[in-house]
């Protein structure tokens, strides 16, 4: 721990002259920042994850995850994650002459974060990838959120919207292997022009954001040529991110329904699509990232998937920005966790570490919990994507998990996320609460939870979700599906084997709407538990069932593992430098 003389730069006025300039004290007791920390190769929860899901995963794979490990814990990015919040994109509507140019404008720092986020092959890469291609991404979502999770928003459009072009294959010829490129090509240019491009996406209106059949932006036909049936575009979108990207698949209502558009940026023929940014939102958080309004004065728009198909269109990429959301949400915990126990194991208080004081060691190894469980379930949703997207799915059980899972995962972890921030900014005490600069990294990842539960569905509405994935025909299936990804931890503790016994009947379709959350909670929980029980040590299988399954009142605040919990033992396995 550094002691640095701290002098007063003022001398006194009157007397004591001779202590003038003197040291008014030391400062210590202040720990060092966390830096240089491997994300990935440190991070225990998430290889042991990653190796149970992938087991098959090369090693090029694996040092390129240990390679981007190293990045984002490095104090170069760190600098370029800081200066990229602290100077947040500018929109120029018009240029110097009156000419509308609608540009956002950004600091050097950000376009540095989305050149190596891309370079890792993060963003619409996987699919050109081969198997596994989907959980190393997903491993290294994990990984580069603590970098900086603003740049994650457009990495997730474009990952999440990059399958849907395969609807319109004029367009996938001529889009997807700029979308899959390890490159960002920021340049404001039609597509022929870049080697990159990067997607968005735009459904919520001022009216509705959950119920997109609210929508009413207008879409008339306008012909057709290489990329399809052509649309005009009449309306608006009031929450529209990245707005810079090269293009947006947005919803708009047809003449046969709400269907989905691919509106590109620029047209063409080199000139600007009529896509006009009114504002940039002032946001809580996620302040490198650009989420703009905007209208379409008769943008054009081609035809992605049937027409009147829009809302199925959507979801499936919704889809997959929800896993996303978990996934974000892992990352950040896992960041606000190793602060919390790199901060805690500096700083002393009543004679000895914070860390070492018997109720915050409770605190640390019940937040150690939550994030390898948050990592667990995350990735599982990852896995699931990757079987079916690769057709490893031979009775059907990944796509059922898939389904089920998606919501569970979205609303239980995000739904975690903003209540773990809190707890690990209160183990730093006040500096957790200062923003250093503009921009303290605690602050940082407090303001960015609420936003993985809200934006993608919010908890309603993903807890309303899973209930329709039981709807009918479909909720016989699903509960043998359940019960079959929960059979490998039965007999393993009595709390799991009670949850595990009464919940596949629960998947009939009967919860009422009022209870679904409760629902999503459990099915949460108990698969958590049982993929800790397959890729975790015991004692974090043991602890975890202990703490949330047979003292549910463990879920209200951190800090309540029974005594007898092995907190050594979970802060040893989370800690950032073991
Ligand atoms: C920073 C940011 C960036 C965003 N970027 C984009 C973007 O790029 N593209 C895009 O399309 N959207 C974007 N969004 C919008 C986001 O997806 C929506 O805000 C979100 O889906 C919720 O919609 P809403 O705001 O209209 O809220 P509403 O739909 O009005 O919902 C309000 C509340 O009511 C609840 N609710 C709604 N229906 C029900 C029901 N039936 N039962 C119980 N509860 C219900 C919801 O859960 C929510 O809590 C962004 C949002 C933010 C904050």
């Amino acid at each position: 721990m550094s002691r640095t003389p701290h002098a007063d730069a003022q001398p006194p006025r009157h007397g004591l002259a001779a202590e003038a300039g003197a040291p008014t004290h030391e400062v210590f007791n202040q720990p060092e920042p966390l830096t240089g920390a491997n994300l990935f190769t440190g991070d225990a929860g998430l290889r042991d994850a990653l190796a149970f899901h992938a087991p098959a995963l090369g090693a090029d794979a694996l040092a390129g995850l240990a390679a981007l490990g190293e990045e984002a814990g490095s104090a170069a990015l760190q600098a370029h994650a800081r200066l990229a919040n602290e100077h947040p994109p500018v929109l120029h509507t018009h240029d110097r002459v009156g000419r509308r140019v609608d540009e956002v404008e950004f600091h050097p720092s950000y376009g540095v974060l989305m050149d190596r986020v891309t370079a890792h092959g993060l963003h619409g890469t996987p699919w050109a990838d081969g198997p596994g291609g989907h959980l190393r991404r997903a491993a290294g979502f994990i990984v580069f959120t603590q970098l900086e999770p603003s740049v994650m928003c457009p990495v997730s459009m474009t990952y999440a919207a990059t399958p849907a072009l395969q609807a319109n294959p004029a367009l996938h010829a001529d889009w997807a292997a700029r979308v899959a490129a390890r490159a960002y090509d920021a340049r404001p240019l039609p597509v022929a022009a870049k080697h990159a491009v990067t997607l968005g996406m735009g459904m919520t209106e001022k009216q509705g954001g959950s119920d997109v059949r609210a929508n009413t932006t207008r879409a008339e036909r306008d012909g057709e040529d290489a990329w399809g049936e052509r649309f005009r575009l009449v309306g608006h979108k009031w929450f529209f991110s990245a707005p810079q990207s090269d293009a947006h698949l947005v919803l708009a209502q047809a003449p046969g329904g709400l269907s989905c558009f691919f509106v590109p940026r620029w047209l063409p023929d080199g000139t600007r699509n009529a896509v006009q940014v009114q504002r940039l939102k002032d946001k809580l958080g996620n302040h490198a990232n650009a989420s703009s309004e905007v209208e379409f004065r008769g943008a054009f728009g081609w035809r992605v998937g049937e027409e009147g198909r829009g809302v199925p269109q959507i979801l499936a990429m919704g889809a997959l920005t929800r896993m996303d959301c978990a996934l974000g949400t892992a990352g950040l915990m896992r960041q606000a966790l190793c602060l919390a126990l790199h901060h805690t194991a500096q700083r002393q208080a009543f004679g000895k570490p914070v860390a070492s004081h018997p109720l915050m060691r409770n605190v640390l190894a019940d937040l150690a919990l939550d994030s390898e469980a948050a990592t667990a379930l995350a990735l599982r949703v990852a896995r699931s994507v990757d079987r079916t997207v690769h057709g490893q799915d031979p009775t059907g059980h990944e796509a059922l998990m898939r389904r089920l899972l998606t919501p569970v995962a979205k609303y239980w972890v995000c739904k975690r996320g903003s209540h773990f921030a809190q707890e690990a900014m209160e183990c730093l005490g006040g500096n957790g609460y200062v923003e250093e600069g503009g921009h303290g990294v605690m602050a940082r990842i407090y303001r960015e939870m609420p936003l993985n539960s809200i934006w993608e569905g919010a908890g309603n509405i993903m807890a309303l979700d899973l209930l329709r994935s039981l709807q009918g025909p479909q909720g016989g299936p699903a509960a043998e599906a359940l019960a079959a990804e929960l059979a490998p931890a039965r007999g393993a503790h009595p709390a799991f084997d009670r949850l595990a016994a009464a919940l596949p009947a629960r998947l009939d379709g009967a919860t009422p709407e009022c209870e679904a959350r409760m629902l999503a909670r459990d099915v949460a929980l108990a698969v958590q538990a049982a993929l800790l029980h397959q890729h975790a040590p015991d004692f974090v299988f043991t602890a975890f069932c202990d703490a949330r399954l047979a003292r549910p009142e463990s879920l209200a605040a951190y800090g309540s593992l029974p005594a007898a919990a092995p907190f050594d033992a979970l802060i040893q396995r989370a800690h950032p430098t073991a």
